[in-house]
């Protein structure tokens, strides 16, 4: 395995890596410039799903892209909550 290799987040066809800034991303939609976040931020304003409430929502985004973000979103937590109840089931098994 070799190291470097970024697995490309669906999101990204959404919008735009910024050049220089790996935390970037710029909304294809309305062409919004977020400096920091990264991916998760793009996903945050494409969906209006922000849990900090920090993300200006789009106003561009067409409704299948928006729901689209919103299921990406819905299974990172999914996969969150498993990873989680793997790791108390290894401690239990100490
Ligand atoms: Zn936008």
């Amino acid at each position: 395995m070799s190291s470097g290799v970024v697995k490309r987040d669906p999101a990204w066809e959404h919008g735009d890596p910024i050049d220089g800034n790996k935390n970037g991303s710029i909304c294809k939609y309305c062409g919004r410039v977020m400096k920091s976040g990264g991916v998760t931020r793009l996903k945050y304003h494409l969906s209006g799903l922000d849990p900090g409430n920090n993300v200006q929502r789009c106003n561009s985004v067409p409704p299948e892209v928006k729901a689209f973000i919103t299921t990406l979103l819905k299974n990172k937590q999914h996969q969150k909550e498993k990873k989680t109840h793997g790791m108390e089931n290894i401690r239990a098994g100490l």
